[in-house]
């Protein structure tokens, strides 16, 4: 397999060296890939690509300010790919946490592939981005293909909970009649941005008009997911509908981000319905709301398959986003490496699996 760009030279590795990272997109996520990925013994963090470096910092800025990290990592953050690939000497993999979108992402996708580098991204819409823009997706899976690179789009949701550990479950089925699976979670954690797409604090009446808009948009995934389960059984999707109804709160909830008086709205019920020939086949609820204890809501993953036989599984409270969301990235670099060149989804990839040889002190504080 050849995987090499004429645009630069390819950096070998022994199967011994850790394998060099990249992280573009310091957020909530990339500093939580950054523990990861510096608590890790077969990986190592040799740069970083940032917004919030300008030319004139970058050569001093040290990951760790930028990235809110305990520790000084002695890497500098860089406001560009070629900075950053310049800077570390070379690298194999991009760790890619700046959108959730497969336009926004397509052009950092390109400077990856030319740069001579894989990429695992968390956009929500590369879990599946035939599934929104498939010119696109053909587009960047023929670069891919060309470059001898490989792309992966994964995450906790698209790329897990209601999609690939769905798929897992029905491995040991013999018959899938139906899918229905129920994510509840808590956004207290979550930023400004979140809460204006979930339309956290809104009146009812703001809500349906922001829904209307495009404005909140609930949770960016449904049809990613339900195309990797369908494409997984072997069926095909003659239709997708989806509804947003505002979480509407008895009680006054507060987050650092953001006051919900009693009857305004705490969170978004997204929910979707993925048809076969008229029928439902796949049901997918996500309710997310800030503070969901202030009304006892139990905050959980829930998956039902109906078939031969029927299986159900619960974990409660949630998987934690962030944390899965940064792991599964991390831990797809080594099976992304491997595998051969193309946008590839979680379908084409071996079963996700975590390490015990990262420091646990490093993952968790940073
Ligand atoms: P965030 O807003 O905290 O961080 C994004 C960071 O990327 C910001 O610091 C921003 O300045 C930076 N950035 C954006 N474009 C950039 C560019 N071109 N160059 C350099 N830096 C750039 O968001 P987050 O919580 O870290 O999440 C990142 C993305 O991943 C979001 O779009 C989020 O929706 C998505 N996400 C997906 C999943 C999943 O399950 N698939 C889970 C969590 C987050």
């Amino acid at each position: 397999m050849t995987r090499m760009s004429p645009t630069a030279p390819l950096v070998q590795r022994s199967q011994e060296e850790p394998v060099r990272v990249i992280l573009w997109g310091l957020g909530a996520m990339g500093r939580l890939m950054a523990r990861m990925v510096l608590a890790d013994p077969d990986l190592k963090l040799v740069g970083a690509v940032s917004r919030r470096v300008s030319e004139s910092r970058a050569a001093g800025t040290d990951i760790a300010e930028v990235a809110g990290l305990n520790r000084p990592t002695g890497i500098a953050a860089s406001p560009t790919l070629a900075a950053a690939v310049e800077k570390a000497g070379g690298a194999q993999v991009v760790l890619q946490a700046t959108s959730s979108l497969a336009r926004e992402c397509a052009p950092e996708l390109q400077a990856c592939l030319e740069h001579d580098l894989d990429v695992v991204s968390i956009a929500e819409e590369l879990a599946y981005p035939w599934a929104g823009n498939p010119k696109l997706a053909d587009r960047l899976d023929e670069a891919a293909r060309e470059a001898g690179h490989t792309i992966l789009g994964t995450g906790v949701n698209p790329g897990f909970v209601l999609d690939t550990l769905i798929i897992v479950l029905t491995g040991v089925t013999g018959h899938v009649a139906s899918v229905y699976a129920r994510r509840v979670n808590d956004l207290s954690p979550f930023g400004p941005t979140v809460m204006r797409t979930q339309g956290v604090g809104l009146s009812v009446d703001q809500f349906r008009e922001k829904v209307a808009d495009g404005t909140v948009v609930g949770h960016i995934g449904f049809p990613e997911s339900m195309h990797l389960i369908a494409k997984a059984l072997g069926v095909r999707l003659t239709a997708i509908e989806q509804a947003r109804e505002p979480i509407v709160s008895k009680v006054r909830r507060q987050t650092p981000h953001v006051l919900v008086e009693p009857g305004y709205v705490a969170g978004c019920r997204h929910t979707a319905r993925g048809l076969v020939g008229g029928k439902v086949f796949i049901e997918l609820e996500h309710p997310q709301q800030v503070r969901p204890e202030a009304e006892g809501v139990q905050t959980g993953d829930y998956i039902k398959i109906a078939g031969y036989p029927d299986i159900e599984i619960k974990t409660a409270p949630e998987i934690p986003g962030g944390i899965a969301t940064a792991a599964i990235a991390v831990n797809m670099i080594k099976p992304v490496l491997e595998a051969r060149p193309g946008l590839l989804t979680m379908l084409d990839l071996p079963i996700p699996r975590g390490s015990a040889r990262r420091a646990a002190a490093v993952v968790a504080d940073g």
